[in-house]
């Protein structure tokens, strides 16, 4: 009686091992998109920053009658995001654009233009 119980632990261990074991290549595997994201999204934040250090005037003043042109600018300015391979549609906006052209980008485009 006592060995049959010895033996149901050990294959009870056994069993738990196994379920552990399972949990800890769940996590690595986890662990590794992370990186992986985290790699992404570095990469997506430079390209911003230095979207954003290249940006040509940081003028306070500007006149009110400057509007329509400034509104162009910000259009070319999100062309030139898009032609370089970044999302400016709100559903995506600044993250890389991975499969060619998006839908929304494109309507989005358009209807500024
Ligand atoms: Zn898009």
């Amino acid at each position: 009686m006592k060995k049959k119980e010895l033996f149901e632990q050990v294959s009870d261990m056994e069993e738990q091992i196994g379920q552990l074991y399972q949990q800890l290549g769940d996590l690595k595997q986890q662990f590794g998109e992370m990186l992986e994201e985290n790699h992404r999204l570095e990469m997506e934040n430079h390209h911003l920053r230095q979207r954003l250090d290249n940006e040509p005037d940081h003028d306070q003043d500007h006149d009110t009658d400057n509007n329509d042109a400034e509104i162009g600018e910000g259009y070319d300015n999100l062309a030139r995001l898009y032609e370089e391979g970044f999302h400016i549609c709100n559903v995506h906006f600044g993250s890389p654009r991975q499969e060619g052209d998006c839908l929304f980008c494109m309507m989005f485009l358009n209807k500024t233009k």
